[in-house]
């Protein structure tokens, strides 16, 4: 059983003031939907750095109904790592899960499959129960020279390669959630261009058959992500897909109508 999870991106966006108007609007609409507060589905929203003690603070006021991600983490403990944030630091903020690997921080800052396995492995050996949710997708040019599989498949195998088909099962240090992948093409993010619901599908399916080639089990448990302009208007559709448990939002996760438009979107659907 999977539950459908939905997850915002709020990238290099917002202040204090919106990281409160957003996290509030939404749960309020949120609960509007499901008044006892026992959601059907998870969400999520990641904020800068910056802001993530305030976003915990005001999700935990809020009712509890949306949980707190950051958007990236070092694969170190601690150290002489300027600028980087830890591990066990998003933990005492209350973080819940991390980002790992979007295509914005593999592109501008350079994060190979191997640091981003780095991370991952981080996830799993670490003292704090944070999920990885790992972001996987092909470019424009990657697709349209069929390279898609081959891409997205490198990216997983790096993973387990590193640290073994486990790392997607419920083998946390402390805790027994189960990573989580988002396959976002990179050409559908922020452009407005969606991948249609057989696209994504077909791409949803190659990841679980890649890793029920590993386990079977931990294929089916394993909740996959789909991102890359997803609105209001195409989020039933996309998540209703066999193999989409829900997705990862950015433009539209910055607004709450849109937001929580795409949340109703999961609570229709639910569990798959
Ligand atoms: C993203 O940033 O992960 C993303 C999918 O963005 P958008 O929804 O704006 O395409």
């Amino acid at each position: 059983m999977r539950r459908l999870l939905v997850a915002g991106n709020w990238k290099m966006h917002g202040s204090l003031k919106m990281t409160t108007e957003l996290i509030e609007g939404v749960a309020a609409k949120i609960i509007a939907q499901s008044p006892d507060k026992q959601l059907s589905y998870d969400v999520m929203v990641c904020p800068s750095s910056p802001y993530l003690a305030h976003a915990t603070g005001v999700a935990t006021e809020s009712g509890n109904v949306i949980k707190i991600g950051a958007q990236t983490v070092s694969e170190f403990e601690k150290g002489a790592y300027t600028g980087e944030v830890s591990l066990s630091m998003l933990s005492e903020l209350g973080c819940d899960y991390v980002l790992l690997g979007h295509s914005e921080r593999r592109e501008y800052y350079g994060e190979s499959d191997i640091i981003v396995s780095s991370k991952f492995a981080a996830c799993l050996e670490g003292e704090a129960p944070i999920v990885p949710v790992l972001c996987v997708g092909e470019t424009l040019e990657e697709r349209e020279s069929g390279q898609t599989e081959t891409v997205v498949a490198k990216q997983i195998n790096t993973v387990i390669n590193a640290i073994g088909i486990e790392g997607f099962g419920k083998k946390f240090k402390s805790s027994t959630a189960q990573a989580i992948i988002a396959y976002e093409p990179v050409w559908a993010i922020g452009t407005g261009e969606t991948a249609s619901p057989e696209q994504a599908q077909e791409v949803h399916a190659f990841i679980r058959s890649l890793l029920a080639e590993h386990d079977e089990e931990i294929a089916a448990g394993v909740r996959l992500l789909y991102g890359g302009s997803v609105k209001p208007s195409n989020a039933l559709e996309l998540f209703a897909q066999e193999d989409i448990d829900g997705g990862l939002v950015g433009g539209a996760s910055l607004d709450v109508e849109s937001f929580a438009g795409i949340c109703e979107a999961a609570q229709e659907l639910a569990i798959k």
